[in-house]
């Protein structure tokens, strides 16, 4: 199960990353739309006043401050996701926001534990890695073996058998997320489908400054577990020159890494009830949990923040939808999917009254727009085009061909029309997922310019007279 879970989340990875415009993929051709069946000029006056209110607000930056600097990182199964959950119930109820609640999810606890890569022969030298999430453990004394470097899984499907009993890396230069992303998912079954005893991935980045990065990874049920961690370039670099001299390098991975019995955490939810079709709901979100490195600033904390504030900002400018607008912080988004999973199970009845859902998890960089699922029907593109107009004084009104995410991945599957949050996120992949993930590299200004991104849409959106199709 866990299995088709992670190949349900690399898919909306993957739409993730096309979001991205990875650098050089052509242009789509423009599809021709149908003429908008909707009128924005009424809600002209409130996109201003809620452009303007995000940008002189310090509120998200300060809540983040306080997410990342006071909890601190939120891995599944953690205290400081229990915390973080209990902290931003309270405040939301504070805020005067309607039906605050958290709802229960048992969710996955890996623990990582102490762990370490060091090079035996033909020098020694201690290398930075980070385990992967969901790896097995090494035994307490590790495990020492040759390594054998490969460029992709076609080189290790050359070499085959000569894999056998050693240490595989993989040292895959990064194109784009969603096509290099599959190394850290599956190659350690990979390696074991030939016999290989441990396996090590080049770290998912374009660049790095000695940084690992962690993510989940997925064993298939039919092949071998072994223990699986990152190294970063650097590292891989350095393997694949002394692997290329034919120096042998020998290296010890000691990981401690392991599953705890399933602990309970929450989605918080709380609403903003729609004034004449309170049952129609608009839901943004982002994923309260992170990796167990860094303070998960911008992945996804700052996505959190930018759902949540748009709502308190809604309410304190007094403006009532005649939709709902729903705020979801899923819990578990990393390393199990398992919140979007039971957003899905128990709201069943009101999924077909989802008209619109946004997820927020590409970073808070300089909002560019939304993502909208390609196959969005193209009344649906034609009306969100013609919104997104009220956003083009910020720069943010691009629809862009493609989008989604992962924890609306669920609900979308049941036919909710679904986007992501759109950043310029030429720089998100530097820090994912990595130590550096942290509150200096979120810029305030681009938070709130996120913020009003995100509250104008869903704002308007939500008041439409007029359906959305
Ligand atoms: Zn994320």
């Amino acid at each position: 199960m866990r299995f088709l879970q992670s190949l349900a989340l690399l898919l909306t990875l993957i739409y993730t990353a096309q979001a991205q415009h990875p650098p050089g993929s052509p242009t789509p051709t423009p599809i021709p739309l149908p003429s908008p069946t909707v009128k924005i000029d009424r809600h002209r006056a409130a996109a201003a006043k809620i452009i303007g209110a995000a940008l002189t607000s310090d509120r998200a930056y300060s809540r983040l401050a306080h997410l990342t600097d006071h909890i601190g990182n939120r891995l599944s199964g953690s205290q400081n996701l229990e915390h973080a959950i209990e902290w931003a119930v309270a405040e939301m109820k504070r805020d005067g926001l309607d039906n605050v609640r958290a709802e229960k999810v048992m969710v996955p606890h890996w623990v990582r534990g102490e762990e370490s890569l060091e090079m035996l022969t033909p020098v020694a030298r201690k290398l930075q890695m980070l385990g992967l999430g969901n790896s097995i453990a090494t035994p307490a004394d590790g495990i020492s073996a040759e390594v054998v470097v490969v460029r992709s899984f076609a080189e290790l499907d050359r070499l085959g058998e000569q894999v056998r009993g050693k240490i595989v890396v993989y040292n895959v230069p990064f194109t784009n997320y969603g096509a290099t992303v599959v190394y850290r998912l599956q190659g350690a079954s990979q390696a074991a489908r030939y016999g290989a005893v441990a396996a090590l991935v080049r770290s998912i980045t374009p660049v790095s400054l000695q940084t690992p990065h962690t993510g989940a990874m997925s064993y298939d049920p039919n092949l071998p577990k072994i223990p699986v961690a990152a190294v970063t370039i650097e590292g891989a670099e350095f393997l694949q020159r002394m692997n290329d001299r034919g120096d042998h390098p020998t290296l010890r991975l000691k990981m401690e890494a392991k599953f705890l019995p399933d602990a309970e955490s929450a989605n918080v939810v709380a609403e903003i009830k729609g004034s004449e079709r309170p049952d129609e709901i608009v839901l943004i979100s982002g994923h309260f949990d992170s990796w167990d490195v860094g303070q998960g600033a911008h992945d996804d904390g700052g996505g959190c923040i930018v759902a949540w504030e748009a709502v308190r900002l809604l309410k304190e400018l007094g403006l009532k939808p005649r939709r709902t607008i729903r705020v979801v912080l899923y819990t578990n988004e990393e390393n199990g999917l398992r919140g979007g999973n039971a957003y899905r199970d128990a709201h069943r009845a009101e999924i077909a009254r989802h008209i619109f859902a946004i997820e927020s998890d590409s970073g808070v960089y300089r909002p560019e727009g939304f993502g909208l699922v390609a196959t969005a029907p193209l009344q649906v593109r034609a009306n969100l085009q013609e919104i997104a107009k009220l956003l083009s004084g910020i720069d943010a009104n691009r629809i862009a061909a493609d989008g989604g995410g992962a924890d609306i991945g669920p609900i979308m599957l049941e036919g909710v029309v679904g986007a992501s949050l759109d950043v310029e996120g030429s720089h998100y992949f530097d820090i994912h997922h990595t130590p550096a993930d942290t509150l200096d590299k979120v810029n305030p200004r681009e938070l709130a310019l996120c913020v009003a991104t995100m509250a104008v849409m869903a704002y308007t959106v939500a008041d439409l007279p007029e359906p959305l199709k």
